[in-house]
């Protein structure tokens, strides 16, 4: 008989786990755990939630598919650990590897101190399709540009057998905290909307997967930049939580690229957004620092202004642009944003606003069902121009020109600001943009431009210059 601990942390499926594999194929008796880590991976607001309803799908899979107790508890993960291998006898432990710097400090801790006592400690890759050492260039070197990182990346895909489960484990009766005490939901009604959109967990996982490559695949190439057609999987939060594999999503892409009417290019471009995902967390790994330092030191003297009411203002939706405004106002309502809109958002806090990028990384990662640290702070800087393989410093997004390019009809924001729903289309992107513009605001609800954005373009174009010469 031995026993073996299989320490969850963002794998939260049974399907194609390997710790979990692993481990039940070697060990008779199983004691499944998860710990609310507060002090290195506390979950934003809208995670919180995610995470409440994630846990709970996870242990109903436990107990109906394995006959096994999840055990939650909350602290130090090191103490929680010893305390169980004592009281256990536990003779091995197991997990999928996390890869944000404090995580990754916090777990070679446990490691170390856990084998010097004898116990066996496996670790395994369950959530990236290349882990962030495999890569490199000719020269040995990490690559610092996407395009030649994902063309070696590419070349490695082929889609591995689903890991099943054989033989059912023994469970280890420890006690649990129940997650009701975590207080994990929000006091505010304001995440009531959540479940009208998210099914957290390894089912509603797989049918967010399931229903995209029905539904969006084909077209995905187009069809992903224009925020009214949701036609992008919404699988990033699933994936920030493990509760798909990239291999299951592999595998589920073959009957499609097999069949003769497949829109290939949709195809390798959704394999190429997953590429992105690879390469932020590729990047996180080898710049520790990607969520607070500037990968371009000559942004350390940018004059960021970070107007604190027009922070407010574009926390809230309030800006007068309307395309800012419904962006803001779906992540409030929804905890997602598009991505298109993300770039416009963030393209007019940084550049528009003057607000330093990390401020408004810090609103995303407390506001997303998706906060990811190593996508939010690689788009961030990216969006910034501070970043690696950054947009170029001149690229400002134009709300007004890209609302009128991405939605065109005023879909988006007619389901988003809903003050504006009676205008004309040509009106909807910058209703004060006509003659009779007085008339309008005195009809609608809205406020006006909060700044003009052709003259902060100058502005911010006129402060690149300044650092390019410093
Ligand atoms: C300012 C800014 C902040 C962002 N913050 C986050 C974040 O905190 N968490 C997060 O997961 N994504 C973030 N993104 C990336 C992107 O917006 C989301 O991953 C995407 O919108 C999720 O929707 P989807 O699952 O339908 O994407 P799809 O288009 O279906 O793409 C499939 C998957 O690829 C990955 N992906 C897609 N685009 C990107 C990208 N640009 N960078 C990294 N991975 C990508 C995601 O895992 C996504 O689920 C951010 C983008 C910007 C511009």
């Amino acid at each position: 008989m031995s026993k073996a601990m299989v320490w969850f942390r963002q794998d939260l499926r049974l399907s194609d786990n390997p710790a979990l594999f692993e481990a039940c194929s070697q060990h008779s008796h199983i004691i499944p755990l998860y710990i609310l880590d507060v002090k290195n991976s506390a979950p934003g607001s809208a995670q919180a939630w995610w995470l409440h309803h994630s846990l709970n799908a996870l242990q109903k899979s436990f107990a109906t598919k394995l006959g096994l107790k999840l055990i939650l508890r909350q602290g130090n993960p090191l103490e929680i650990i010893l305390e169980l291998i004592n009281s256990f006898s536990i003779k091995a432990v197991y997990w999928n590897r996390c890869y944000e710097p404090r995580m990754i400090e916090r777990d070679k801790k446990i490691k170390a101190r856990l084998e010097k006592m004898g116990i066996e400690v496996r670790s395994f890759n369950a959530s990236l399709l290349n882990e962030p050492w495999t890569i490199r260039n000719k020269n040995g070197d990490f690559f610092k540009v996407f395009t030649p990182y994902w063309k070696t990346a590419r070349a490695t895909l082929f889609p591995q057998p689903m890991q099943e489960i054989r033989t059912r484990p023994i469970g280890i009766e420890a006690v649990s905290d129940n997650i009701l005490d975590w207080k994990l939901l929000p006091t505010l009604n304001w995440a009531c909307q959540f479940s009208h959109f998210w099914t957290p967990g390894e089912e509603g996982a797989q049918q967010k997967l399931t229903e995209f490559i029905d539904q969006h695949l084909e077209h995905y190439k187009i069809n992903r930049d224009f925020p009214e057609k949701n036609a992008t999987s919404r699988l990033s939060a699933h994936l920030h939580f493990g509760e798909l594999s990239l291999q299951s999503i592999l595998r589920a892409l073959e009957p499609a690229k097999n069949n003769p009417l497949c829109d290939l290019a949709s195809v390798e471009h959704f394999l190429s957004e997953l590429g992105w995902r690879e390469f932020s967390y590729y990047l996180l790994y080898h710049f520790p620092t990607l969520p607070y330092k500037n990968f371009r030191e000559d942004f350390d003297a940018f004059p960021w202004q970070n107007d604190e009411a027009l922070l407010i203002s574009w926390q809230k939706g309030m800006t007068g642009y309307p395309i800012i405004d419904a962006g803001m106002r779906e992540l409030w309502a929804t905890g997602y944003m598009h991505n298109r809109v993300r770039m416009i958002v963030a393209s007019f806090l940084t550049k528009g606003l003057f607000i330093d990028w990390r401020l408004g990384a810090e609103w995303f990662l407390d506001t997303l069902v998706d906060a990811d640290l190593a996508n939010n702070s690689a788009s961030w800087q990216w969006v910034a121009g501070c970043g690696v393989d950054a947009a170029p410093y001149f690229r400002i997004f134009n709300p007004v020109l890209q609302s009128k390019k991405f939605d065109p009809k005023g879909i988006y924001i007619r389901r988003w600001v809903p003050e504006l729903h009676a205008l004309e289309n040509d009106l909807i992107h910058a209703p004060w943009e006509t003659d009779n513009s007085r008339a309008i605001y005195t009809k609608i609800n809205y406020p006006e431009p909060i700044i003009q954005h052709s003259e902060a373009r100058i502005q911010a174009l006129h402060y690149y210059h300044q650092l390019k010469k410093k």
